[in-house]
């Protein structure tokens, strides 16, 4: 099958060599992308042109129900979906869910958040700001979307998460989107894609998606763009460091990779219940997706005390998974996406091995279900690093696959050099019954975070997960992490809005604060 490109509102076919998508349980091959042959510059200026303009002149409500539109068609196909992330993905129905219900959930919650919101432009604080002796001069500041493209390029492990939780956001905002999801897994992406453009719901250039190529997408962006980007640090950096991108100041999101950390606090031992949600979060995270989440646990911080007690439960839970093909029901873990990441998680455990870090769980021979060694397959593995302040790599060394480390700290201060090491995570979780250390660790963990999750006995089966990325909560983590901030509600619209301050006299002002709104 060959994946086409969808630009200047039709379906076009790439040129070149073809990337070729394979199946990561068997190694077959299921599709192929070919990335040459589109004209970006031409591509990226009809949506500019006629995308924007027609999106901007609907209004947020409008655009909302069109987002509503999209949730209509994708939940009708879910079943597709799911067969499709396992065919071209390797997910269990589990992680199938955190990608296609997650992507089609925060598209739902963006279409019940146009209310109140005024046609044109909106304004999200109240009162105004006095500005000089005389009272009728103020000043406040309003929001108005850009009239250019919003470039999404999105990582391999979300082809559903990805486009559509960027999509949500862009459209409501009235930014065409011109979207290039990670080759190696783009089928999910370019069905759901198909499947929204014959439902023909969406005007012309709110939508094109390229599959495999785009090389040269960072030379045709403006002043008026904004790019997105999921991915690797190293990508963002070449990315977000071309001449053009530097010229224009186009504006430039970055979600990459972390070291997150999942804490045991000081008053938890295997008596308290809060220790076996602390067991079964870790065991949830180094499974789901076998790994392959950027917001996975990937240290596992425990008082010194508990390290021992934590090894042996964390193991013997590991015993339960089931590795191999997921279209048999009794697996709970399926393969890595490609033969080339099963490759660097196996060269990533070696290197962790060579700097102080052991193995506690995971070299044992694998016992596969349903697939063989053609399939692209890890054992979930569980590290141990007892002299973690000695080591660099455990703390800069993000192995993307079922692999996690479990370090001991002996008091807060250690604990918090520790999780810095990972310099800037996108989230921390904390498992504790004490809520003074709750309440100190919490500011402690947030200026090298952008997520932190407590939990105890009382939220213990309503929190969403360590890893769980919600559309009410911002997404994001600084330094290593990206630096940059995506959905949390109305606060994703301001990175596809322009904040223009409004100085003028205090009637004037009211007025226009009458024709947008105040949230
Ligand atoms: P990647 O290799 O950096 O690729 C990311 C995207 O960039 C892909 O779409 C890729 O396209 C594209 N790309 C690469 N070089 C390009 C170029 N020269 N011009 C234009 N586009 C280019 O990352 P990945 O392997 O897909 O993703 C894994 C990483 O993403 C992990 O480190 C993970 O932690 C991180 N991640 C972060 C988040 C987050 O929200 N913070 C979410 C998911 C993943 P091709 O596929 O065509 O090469």
């Amino acid at each position: 099958m060959k994946l086409l490109h969808f630009v200047n509102n039709g379906w076009q076919e790439g040129t070149g060599e073809p990337v070729i998508l394979h199946n990561p349980v068997n190694g077959e091959k299921i599709a192929e992308a070919y990335g040459d042959g589109v004209d970006i510059a031409s591509a990226l200026e009809y949506a500019r042109k006629t995308g924007n303009l027609t999106l901007r002149n609907m209004g947020y409500a409008s655009r909302a129900a069109l987002l509503s539109s999209i949730v209509d068609v994708l939940a009708a196909n879910r079943e597709r979906y799911y067969e499709i992330a396992l065919q071209n993905s390797g997910n269990t129905k589990t992680d199938a869910a955190l990608d296609v219900d997650g992507g089609i959930g925060t598209l739902k919650y963006y279409s019940s958040l146009s209310k109140g919101l005024n046609d044109e432009c909106y304004i999200s604080e109240s009162g105004s700001d006095r500005l000089s002796r005389d009272e009728n001069f103020q000043g406040i500041h309003i929001n108005t979307p850009l009239t250019g493209v919003a470039v999404h390029i999105n990582a391999f492990n979300f082809p559903s998460w990805g486009l559509w939780e960027k999509a949500a956001v862009a459209l409501l905002s009235g930014v065409p989107v011109f979207v290039k999801p990670a080759t190696s897994t783009a089928l999910l992406s370019y069905e759901m894609l198909r499947d929204v453009i014959d439902a023909d719901i969406l005007p012309p250039g709110a939508i094109s998606m390229i599959c495999g190529g785009g090389r040269d997408l960072m030379e045709h962006v403006q002043s008026n763009d904004c790019i997105a980007f999921t991915g690797s640090a190293e990508t963002a950096l070449f990315l977000k460091s071309q001449p053009n991108v530097i010229k224009s100041n186009v504006r430039f999101n970055v979600e990459a990779d972390s070291l997150n950390s999942s804490i045991l606090g000081p008053d938890v031992n295997p008596e308290s219940p809060v220790f076996d949600h602390f067991i079964n979060e870790i065991i949830r995270e180094m499974t789901v997706k076998a790994g392959q989440k950027c917001t996975a646990i990937r240290r596992i911080m425990v008082p010194e005390n508990q390290i021992d007690n934590v090894a042996a439960a964390v193991s013997e839970k590991l015993k339960e998974i089931k590795v191999g093909n997921p279209a048999n029901a009794e697996v709970t873990m399926g393969p890595i996406v490609t033969q080339q990441q099963q490759q660097t998680v196996v060269e990533g455990i070696k290197k962790l091995c060579s700097d102080n870090v052991s193995i506690v769980f995971g070299d044992q021979p694998l016992d596969l279900i349903d697939a063989d060694e053609q399939g692209y397959f890890i054992s979930p593995t569980l590290l141990r690093c007892d002299a973690a302040t000695d080591s660099d790599l455990v703390h800069e060394l993000e192995v993307f696959g079922p692999v996690s480390t479990l370090m001991p700290y002996k008091s807060t201060e250690q604990l918090l050099d520790l999780v810095t090491r990972g310099g800037g995570s996108l989230v921390a979780s904390v498992f504790t019954a004490d809520d003074d250390f709750a309440k100190d660790i919490a500011p402690k963990l947030g200026s090298s975070h952008g997520r932190i999750l407590i939990v105890d006995d009382v939220i213990a089966k309503s929190h969403g997960g360590h890893g769980v990325v919600m559309p009410q909560s911002i997404h994001g983590g600084p330094g290593r992490a990206g630096g940059g901030q995506e959905l949390g509600a109305l606060r994703a619209l301001d990175f596809y809005h322009q904040r223009t301050a409004v100085q003028a006299n205090i009637n004037r002002l009211d007025n226009i604060r009458e024709a947008s709104c105040v949230q």
